[in-house]
């Protein structure tokens, strides 16, 4: 590690980064709770300031909102350091320094809002999801700056306010600083590496497309007594339609679901394959006595690169204590499609509606509304980005990352698709780090080696031919 470019820097910077940190982390920026906005702006204030420290030559706060009620969102915070000159690369580093809600706080350990640094690990809600690998972001700029006197590329920094609420507003906000915010490449840092001696990246998210769905067999509910044994029942028309969803080997069952599923390449399914896995460990993190899903698919294949149909909530009768007899004339179901490259929501959608009006029983009734929806995101393993980004990696690890999929839904789509670049991740926080949870830890070690890498990825990007 002794010829990384950061290195003397970050010797001479660990007290001060960790205090920052600390300082960042003691701001409760809670995007879901209205009683917290205040702090999500300071927050915003904060990290405005540590921009501006590290030699951004703009720096803006970026209210978000609806055109009816602008403002009414979280801040962002915009910078940019444009020295570079257009021939070169403009690089746009995305993250988020909101936080998730702290509930249940009995089970922290300390409070999620006075940070500790327990061995290697920093203590505190934020500090691997996001806060932590911002500044990572914020000081390899710095760092390179100090040591070099100049970035070799062009630098904007995207942090949003409300990642953690589902970025309600951000495609609006895109949309609106285009422009500004253009780049040719686009960084994330907001996601784990498989284990500290198994670097790797993520390479792709997975879409979402999901609905509420309502049934009605009768005008209302009926006597069991009188009526049962001949009408139909909404809760087992329910459970019919859902348990119809998958077949007997864990497929989805909409014609045509899979048809624009793209296969992992040999390169990431042997990558794929690399990644340790304890099956009876990962079960004792779910807590959960056995495994469910697509028959033939691995863990990590089910999780990242296969789609998926879930019921997240099943409603219908009577729930109250005792028994009540009666046949429910109304049901209720929620479901969620993840999607993965190439399936799309507008192909997805429909196909759903279709396959509900095949299954539904003739005259009961059903509606089904759609509650929001995105679409996976897939950087190639062979993009001439991602070969740079390992590259920085590799130097900084030991090993060359491997690339892993991502199972969840985040802005990152957009990103990309509305500024028109390719998305890579540098993301350094471990699987265990609690993200959401009680307890919420950054391991500093992981944090160190980001900052390097990151300062490894500034300067290797001056490399990347634009339009590549
Ligand atoms: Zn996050």
């Amino acid at each position: 590690m002794t010829d990384l470019a950061l290195n003397a820097y970050l010797q001479r910077s660990k007290e001060r980064i960790l205090a920052t940190l600390t300082d960042w982390l003691r701001i409760p920026s809670i995007s879901a709770d209205p009683n917290h906005a205040g702090d999500v702006a300071a927050s915003a204030e904060f990290c405005a300031r540590l921009l501006r420290e590290a030699g951004m030559t703009t720096v803006e706060i970026l209210a978000t909102g609806t055109a009816q009620a602008p403002g009414s969102g979280r801040p962002a915070v915009y910078a940019e350091w444009l020295g570079a000159g257009p021939d070169a690369p403009t690089v746009l580093i995305y993250g988020h320094h909101d936080v998730q809600p702290v509930d249940p706080l009995a089970e922290w350990t300390s409070p999620p809002f006075e940070p500790v640094v327990v061995g290697d690990e920093l203590l505190a809600r934020g500090s691997a999801d996001d806060k932590g690998q911002v500044l990572m972001q914020i000081e390899a700029a710095r760092g390179v700056r100090a040591e070099r006197g100049r970035l070799p590329i062009n630098l904007k920094f995207l942090i949003e306010g409300e990642e953690e609420v589902g970025s309600p507003h951000l495609e609006d906000l895109l949309w609106r600083e285009k422009e500004r915010l253009a780049a040719d490449i686009v960084v994330v840092s907001d996601t784990t590496m498989e284990a500290p001696d198994v670097p790797s990246t993520t390479v792709s998210m997975r879409g979402l497309v999901s609905f509420d769905v309502t049934l009605r067999t009768a005008r209302s509910d009926l006597h069991s007594g009188i009526w049962g044994g001949t009408v139909p029942n909404a809760a087992l028309v329910a459970a019919r339609l859902v348990d119809r969803l998958h077949d007997a080997d864990g497929r989805v069952t909409l014609p045509g679901f899979y048809d624009d599923v793209r296969e992992l390449t040999p390169q990431e399914a042997a990558s794929l394959a690399a990644i340790p896995f304890d099956e009876a460990e990962f079960r004792r993190q779910a807590g959960v006595a056995y495994l469910e899903g697509e028959a033939s698919r691995s863990p990590f294949e089910r999780v990242g690169a296969r789609p998926t149909a879930e019921v997240v909530g099943l409603h219908s009768g009577y729930g109250g204590p005792g028994i009540k007899t009666i046949v429910p004339a109304t049901a209720s179901f929620k479901v969620a499609f993840r999607l993965v490259p190439d399936q799309r929501p507008e192909r997805v959608g429909p196909a759903f509606r279709e396959w509900l009006a095949s299954h539904v029983p003739d005259g009961a009734q059903f509606e089904a509304t759609p509650e929001g929806s995105v679409s996976p995101l897939l950087t190639p393993v062979d993009h001439p980005a991602m070969r740079i980004l390992c590259s920085a990696i590799e130097r900084v690890w030991g090993a060359a990352p491997l690339f892993s999929r991502g199972g969840g839904s985040g802005p990152e789509e957009a990103l990309a698709r509305v500024l028109g670049a390719p998305l890579i991740f540098l993301g350094v926080a471990l699987p265990d780090d609690n993200f959401h949870a009680p307890n919420e830890h950054l391991d500093l070690r992981q944090l160190w080696r980001g900052v390097l890498a990151a300062g490894e990825l500034v300067l290797d990007l001056a490399s990347y031919k634009v339009g590549a």
